[in-house]
């Protein structure tokens, strides 16, 4: 148990400024800086401060290539939602790290690396997403469905591009790089060596499940009058979608959720895979026995 109050009521402050500076810039809607200030201060709080680092690294890159993204497009894009992210957005990428790291003050001492290489891997996982959303959107070719390679229009959930896909390992090297750094200069628990090999597979491996199930369970509507993928029930154009492939409850938030999750598992698992039999050297050898 290592609850610093002090780091707390310190991380609360920073996440105010960085939440308050995002919707300065429109970045966030007033839900979205308020759930991002409390995904910081509990990141900050419950983990320690290059967690919040990590946490900032992939607020402000996905942003900024958002915001970049858009002036290039030279305004409105009917496949996404508006301009700032809301609430359900934060929470959707920010709440699985945001609960390892409060898991982490919780948990005795030797779990922390395996819980940091979780935090570290799902962060990963939600920027190497983004990155490839963003990126993806200036490929010159259209993208193919992760299932059976069919060419889709731009923006269609699932959909994959060599931009995107590049983008996505250059996200999750960010940053396992970054968590490889705090470990190496003992700024965050753990081995910079399995950091970053662990983060970035955690990267790789969420941004591929997250194409899967956007390909296959998320709701992917069209409009019937521009004939354009979109995630809205009704189309910028104000016309109603219908509903082309997946279940209606499920959205991308719900998806990007999942690969968060799934980039934190394999960061736990990848951590837990290479530190176990280290930990039970001189033990008699059944490293399996010894998994709690
Ligand atoms: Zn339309």
């Amino acid at each position: 148990m290592d609850l610093s109050i002090g780091r707390f009521c310190g991380g609360a402050v920073v996440a105010a400024g960085v939440a308050w500076a995002a919707r300065s810039r429109r970045w966030l809607s007033p839900g979205g800086g308020a759930a991002a200030g409390i995904v910081g201060t509990l990141t900050v709080g419950g983990g320690g401060w290059w967690w919040g680092t990590l946490m900032v690294a992939f607020f402000a890159t996905s942003s900024v290539l958002s915001t970049l993204g858009r002036r290039a497009r030279g305004g409105q894009d009917e496949t996404v939602r508006g301009d700032e992210r809301d609430a359900v957005q934060v929470l959707a990428n920010g709440g699985v790290p945001a609960a390892l790291a409060i898991a982490t003050a919780a948990s005795p001492a030797r779990s922390t690396p395996l819980l940091f290489g979780g935090f570290a891997g799902a962060v990963a996982a939600a920027t190497a997403d983004t990155w490839a959303t963003e990126l993806g959107r200036a490929s010159p070719v259209s993208p193919r469905l992760i299932v059976g390679g069919r060419r889709v229009p731009p923006g269609t959930s699932g959909g994959i591009t060599p931009h995107g896909s590049l983008a996505s390992v250059a996200g999750s090297t960010l940053v396992a790089a970054l968590a490889a750094l705090g470990a190496g200069r003992g700024w965050a628990p753990g081995s910079g060596e399995r950091l970053l090999w662990g983060t970035l597979a955690a990267g790789v491996a969420g941004a591929t499940a997250d194409s899967l199930l956007g390909a296959t369970v998320q709701a992917a509507y069209r409009c019937p009058r521009c004939g354009k993928p979109t995630e809205r029930r009704v189309h910028g154009c104000g016309t109603r979608t219908v509903l082309v492939r997946g279940h209606p409850a499920i959205t991308n938030d719900t998806v990007n959720g999942a690969a968060t999750a799934i980039g934190g598992l394999v960061g736990v698992a990848v951590a837990r895979a290479i530190t176990l039999p280290l930990q039970s050297e001189g033990a008699t050898g059944h490293a399996v026995t010894s998994l709690d």
